[in-house]
């Protein structure tokens, strides 16, 4: 099982003396740079002017230079931009800016695993990944907590590349909570699995094919809706407490007898082979080039696809029914 490590395991003299560039002042710079700051770490933020970010950054007490200026400044450089513009940035901006000695960090292996982001000899790649979103990253820190980080470097780096992401992990609060030892295959192999698979590809299918079945049945697109998007919240609250043993706990004894007998007609054996495949494909490789040439090409069948999902019966009758539950904390994003 794997190897947790915790503020005790880190020393965050690690980082003193050094200057770390954090690249990217959005979900997670923002809390990147704020946490290590009041962890005593050096923090220089590159943030490209013009947008609410780079006035985040000044309204945070930070002054923010260009990404290039960061690397030049920093002997330990994360980047915090999307996945699909770092490679160009690396190799215009962050590239020049990087000496013999320098550490190279992100929190998604995605680039680095998959060779469009490569280190020049004798720098050497650490990840240290929060395992939940910049902003509870940051909330937690505050409260006086912390979101379990992942650690990883390539698979030659010295010791003191990975003190250094101890340090850094505690600096941004992991070191409270657990800092998880692994690789940069496994990280970004499991993380595109999952979001796929199951998070956002599983989940986003399986609330389309339930709403549709019933629609197509004849049933209210309102009742659909509650039945099929609405309470899943309920349920994922119960697994995120205590698994499924808790939310089966909870439910009806008829809900749960359902649960058994459909489940697994639901989610065949069928759909496990096509998982297999899936993670055959992010293993090797297809599934990275495919979305770099997406990109490349100005990403029209992702833009395409994003247009259509939002017509989506279930879109159009969730916006209208989360406008009734004045709790709901209702968003509307373009
Ligand atoms: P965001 O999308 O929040 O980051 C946006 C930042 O990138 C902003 O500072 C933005 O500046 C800048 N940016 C965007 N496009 C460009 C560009 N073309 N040139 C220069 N700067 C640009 O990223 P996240 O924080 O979500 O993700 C950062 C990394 O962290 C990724 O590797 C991600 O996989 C990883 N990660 C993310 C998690 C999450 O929950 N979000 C969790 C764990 C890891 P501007 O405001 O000017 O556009
Ligand atoms: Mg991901
Ligand atoms: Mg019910």
């Amino acid at each position: 099982s794997a190897k947790v490590y915790y503020d005790a395991d880190a020393d965050m003299k690690a980082l003193a003396g050094k200057t770390v560039a954090i690249i990217g002042y959005g979900s997670q710079g923002h809390a990147h740079a704020q946490n290590l700051r009041e962890s005593g770490v050096n923090v220089v933020v590159g943030q490209r002017p013009g947008g609410k970010n780079y006035d985040l950054a000044k309204e945070h007490g930070f002054e923010p230079v260009s990404a290039a200026e960061a690397a030049k400044q920093a002997q330990v450089i994360n980047i915090l931009l999307p996945d699909e513009v770092q490679a160009d940035v690396y190799k215009s901006d962050v590239l020049p800016g990087l000496d013999k000695g320098d550490v190279l960090m992100c929190s998604h292996g995605f680039n680095i695993h998959f060779g469009l982001i490569e280190p020049p000899k004798g720098v050497e790649l650490l990840l240290v990944a929060p395992k939940g979103p910049g902003h509870l990253v940051r909330s937690e820190f505050v409260a006086g907590g912390g979101v379990p980080c992942l650690i990883a470097t390539n698979d030659d780096a010295s010791d003191a590349t990975f003190q250094i992401g101890l340090a850094y992990a505690s600096g941004v609060g992991g070191g409270r909570a657990g800092v998880i030892r692994t690789s940069f295959a496994e990280e970004t192999e499991t993380d595109l699995f999952g979001e796929q698979a199951v998070l956002c590809g599983g989940v986003s299918e399986l609330v389309k094919a339930g709403f549709e079945t019933l629609v197509e049945a004849g049933y209210q697109p309102e009742m659909a809706y509650f039945e099929c998007m609405h309470e899943l919240k309920l349920i994922v609250d119960l697994l995120y407490q205590g698994g499924l043993n808790y939310m089966r706990y909870s439910i009806s004894n008829t809900a749960e007898y359902g649960d058994y007998s459909s489940g697994p007609r639901v989610v065949t054996p069928e759909t496990k082979a096509e998982m297999k495949r899936i993670l055959t494909e992010i293993q090797n490789g297809t599934f990275a080039r495919n979305w770099v040439l997406e990109n490349k090409a100005g990403a029209p069948g992702f833009k395409a696809t994003r247009r259509r999902e939002k017509t989506h019966e279930v879109e159009l009758v969730g916006q209208k029914l989360r406008k009734m539950m004045s709790w709901i904390d209702d968003k509307v994003v373009d």
